[in-house]
């Protein structure tokens, strides 16, 4: 290659170029180009309305009054001229021209596609001729105006494809040798030329296309297409408000989602920057700082989920005949019915005694005349049924068959809703179903909700469309680890791996907590993190502490002989009735989270003081999901079986002083906590004795740029209204995550790297002998290179331990620096439920905990 720098080539549609603000937008974006010393290679399309506009006029020629179309035309483009202050009369003679083409029409009363693509043509030619002349009175240097017509070439295929041409894309040193010396260059989408010098279109949609074929040509580093949106969404954002923008997509996963509906890209533009490994980016003119989605190689090998598309207003041919598949030959004569009629075909699915088929709307426009010439034929060799109005849905994404096991729930929405057809693509990069196009936004929205917005631990994930909309107030805060750098690396100096907690964090966690005037007593879930230091800082702030085994009362005991045993609270799950025993001779307050202690051991609790624990997900359900979570949760006794209890405690002379829920974890929802103050304020009508409702933990923490954090004002709201109306009750809360989760990170020098095919695997000193939890539950971590924060971050990473188990991923699609042996690679909020979980597996002894006061 003989180019001497860097050529980004960058695709504007119709909106971006059609005001005045929007080019002073491109003039910034190419600036900031241009101070890296990056070459600029702009392709851009018509003023937005134009195509249609001109596509009018030609009808209105062959008929008769054009005069006033072509007139608005002019009108729109000197709007543009004069909001740009560009010269005068820069278009005059291409007006006149399209004047004289126009006439021609109409004298001859027809038009051949060879004119139709010329007049076309015009409004690319127009509206760069334009943003030509303003970019060279913007920029410091002078852009060199291109006819693309002398450099894009129709293939052999397409010469006398006049409306819808395919070009050559190979290395082209004559363009590069014509642009060498120019640092910004402009030309027009949509347009080229064929064997004849004529002009040729590329089809609608087709300036994506003009542009990666520029891209190509010149082995440019990336092609960037500048839309109105931020990129590439999961589904329709205006139709799925939980759409999440699409960091990273693969080249086969962009094409299926352009061939299956997605309309940000054109399905054509893909595979010329395929071929030349050019990364396509597609990027937003409104907020021009966002990187947009990237489309890139890389292997989804996992079978993620990328997105939920929809092709809407699709035809359905169902063919029926008894016995007739079997017949040789028969199933081509049935697609050569088709070929005939100039009928594409989509999807097809086949049966014993079916054949159903889609056509696609989106490549094709089958006029009714057509359908019904096609239709009848096909009556004359099987039963034929046309069913219109329906929507193909996608599940799209590299191997989904790795993924069908995941989607089963998914499966459950079209027990109402009829599947006409249903196929997976043998590239394996979708599933469809065809369905009544009424249909379509309720079952996207059901299948995203399950496939996508409960995928949590991606990197390909960015924020949702409503984030992005977001002003972007939020100041950037320095993590604790970033400022106290200095202190982990030394750390690190006599060890391979550790875990790192700051205790000073620890007691700012939990004075957050203690601004929540509604609750009374805090207590710490110790099995979140039970290092003697991380205790003693809790047990200075004052809080107590919730524990699940007999002997984290012991030892919270050993440690602080001298605490009030009203400070452990003890809640055992399927424990041995001998631990219950214990915990009544220690005096702590026990938690009893199933009705059998009390019906086989009942004399145990006679004249005892005791919490019930609820288990607050009976008859709450509106999803089938969370309604069966009573059912299959081993922890909590249901409301309905408290009744039969009520004997028992009366009989044995117990006092129930509390009751208790707790009901998972990471819960970002402010009102939870107050959701449970009520049910178990409702249940403790029929206890009289009730004075404490311990409202649980599960305080969730930040763990991705766009979760919202809890904020304890509106917790502290919504509990002190709940307060207001059961004055009698105190509130506690028993968090573990929330106290230690960010105040603790794992810290591990990179053994090896390894690059295999498309994954860059980074391996540290330890694995999930240390942090269990991505191996166990797949929960995301973010992790960096300690080594190396600033450095760009090349590579989608997939960071591992040394333990011989193919679950030891520390985190997956992490974006990467270049990284060597011997980096410190950071693992965050590995605080809570880390150390805890660790194992001595494959002879591994886990990381070794140190405290940073
Ligand atoms: C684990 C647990 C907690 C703490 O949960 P977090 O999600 O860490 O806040 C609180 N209460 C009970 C009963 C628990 O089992």
């Amino acid at each position: 290659m003989t180019t001497t720098s860097t050529v980004h080539v960058l695709k504007f549609g119709g909106t971006s170029v059609s005001s005045r603000s929007n080019w002073d937008t491109i003039a910034k974006i190419v600036k900031r180009k241009r101070a890296k010393g990056i070459k600029v290679f702009i392709v851009h399309s018509a003023i937005s309305t134009v195509s249609n506009r001109l596509e009018q006029l030609i009808a209105q020629a062959i008929g008769g009054d054009y005069v006033e179309g072509y007139q608005a035309i002019v009108t729109l483009h000197n709007q543009l001229i004069d909001s740009l202050g560009v010269a005068e009369n820069l278009l005059e003679e291409e007006y006149l021209y399209l004047k004289r083409l126009l006439d021609g029409i109409n004298l001859l009363g027809e038009v051949s596609d060879r004119t139709r693509a010329l007049i076309m043509a015009q409004g690319e030619l127009w509206a760069t001729k334009i943003g030509a002349d303003y970019l060279s009175e913007v920029l410091d240097d002078k852009p060199l105006w291109l006819d693309a017509r002398n450099y894009l070439y129709a293939n052999p295929h397409s010469q006398n494809d006049y409306l819808s041409a395919g070009c050559v894309c190979d290395l082209d040193q004559d363009l590069i040798s014509a642009t060498q010396a120019a640092p910004v260059v402009i030309t027009q989408g949509f347009i080229a030329s064929n064997d004849e010098q004529d002009t040729v279109l590329l089809g609608r949609g087709g300036s994506d296309t003009s542009a990666a074929y520029f891209a190509a040509k010149l082995a440019a580093s990336r092609l960037e297409i500048w839309t109105d949106v931020p990129g590439i969404f999961t589904a329709n954002p205006n139709h799925v408000p939980n759409a999440r923008l699409l960091n990273h997509l693969n080249y086969d996963e962009a094409q299926e989602m352009a061939s299956a509906g997605a309309k940000v890209l054109h399905p054509r533009a893909i595979r010329p920057a395929q071929l030349s490994d050019i990364p396509i980016f597609i990027r937003s003119t409104i907020d021009s700082e966002l990187a947009g989605t990237q489309i890139h190689h890389f292997d989804n090998r996992w079978g993620m989920v990328k997105a939920i598309t929809a092709k809407n207003g699709i035809t359905l041919i169902s063919m029926e005949s008894q016995g007739m598949w079997q017949q040789a030959g028969f199933l081509a004569d049935l697609f050569a019915i088709f070929k005939k009629h100039q009928v594409s075909v989509d999807l097809v699915s086949t049966s014993e005694t079916n054949v159903t088929i889609s056509l696609d709307s989106l490549t094709q426009v089958v006029s009714e005349r057509r359908l019904k010439n096609l239709v009848e034929e096909l009556a004359t060799i099987c039963r034929v049924n046309v069913m219109k109005n329906c929507s193909a849905v996608s599940i799209v994404g590299q191997n989904v068959r790795a993924i069908l096991h995941k989607i089963a729930p998914a499966f459950a929405i079209f027990e109402t809703y009829k599947v006409y057809l249903l196929s997976q693509a043998a590239s394996d990069l979708n599933l469809t179903f065809v369905i009544d196009d009424e249909h379509c936004d309720k079952v996207i929205a059901a299948l995203h909700e399950l496939l996508i917005s409960n995928n949590p631990n991606s990197e390909i994930l960015g924020p949702t469309a409503k984030e992005l909309k977001k002003p972007a107030t939020e100041v950037v805060v320095e993590k604790w680890w970033q400022q106290r750098r200095g202190e982990i690396e030394q750390c690190l100096e006599s060890r391979e791996n550790a875990y790192i907690y700051n205790l000073a964090a620890v007691a700012e966690n939990i004075k957050n907590l203690q601004s929540i005037s509604a609750v009374d007593q805090i207590f710490f879930a110790v099995k979140a993190n039970n290092h003697p230091q991380v205790l003693t800082t809790a047990y200075e702030q004052g809080i107590g502490f919730e524990t699940v085994s007999i002997f984290e009362v012991e030892r919270i005991k050993e440690l602080f002989p001298a605490i009030d045993t009203n400070r452990i609270f003890f809640t055992p799950n399927f424990a041995s009735h001998n631990e219950y025993q214990k915990a009544l001779d220690y005096g702590v307050m026990l938690s009893l989270d199933s009705s059998y202690p009390l019906k086989y051991w009942a004399k145990t609790f006679a004249n005892k003081t005791i919490f019930l624990r609820i288990d607050p997900n009976v008859g709450k359900g509106h999803h089938e999901n969370v309604r069966t979570a009573g059912a299959t949760s081993k922890f909590g006794i249901p409301i309905q079986e408290l009744e039969e209890l009520l004997p028992i405690i009366k009989e044995h002379n117990i006092k129930v002083l509390g009751l208790h829920a707790h009901a998972g974890s990471g819960i970002l929802t402010n009102e939870h906590w107050a959701e449970h103050a009520r049910l178990l304020a409702s249940v403790a009508k029929q206890f009289p004795d009730v004075k404490y409702l311990n409202l649980g933990g599960g305080f969730g923490i930040k763990e991705r740029a766009q979760q919202t954090e809890l904020t304890m004002e509106q917790i502290n709201q919504s509990l002190l209204e709940v307060k207001a109306q059961y004055p009698d009750h105190q509130l506690w809360i028993e968090p573990g995550r929330y106290i230690v989760a960010n105040t603790g990170v794992l810290v591990s020098k990179v053994t090896q790297v390894k690059q295999k095919q498309n994954y860059y695997y980074v391996g540290i000193n330890t694995g999930m002998n240390s942090l269990m939890r991505p191996a166990l539950y797949g929960s995301y971590h973010n992790i960096v290179n300690l080594s190396r924060m600033t450095e760009s971050k090349n590579h989608l990473a997939t960071v591992v331990g040394p333990i011989c188990e193919s679950t030891d991923k520390l985190g997956i699609e992490i974006p990467f620096p270049d990284t060597f042996e011997g980096d410190l690679i950071l693992i965050e909020n590995a605080g809570a439920y880390g150390h805890v979980m660790s194992t001595h597996y494959n002879m591994r002894a886990p990381a070794e905990e140190v405290c940073l006061p």
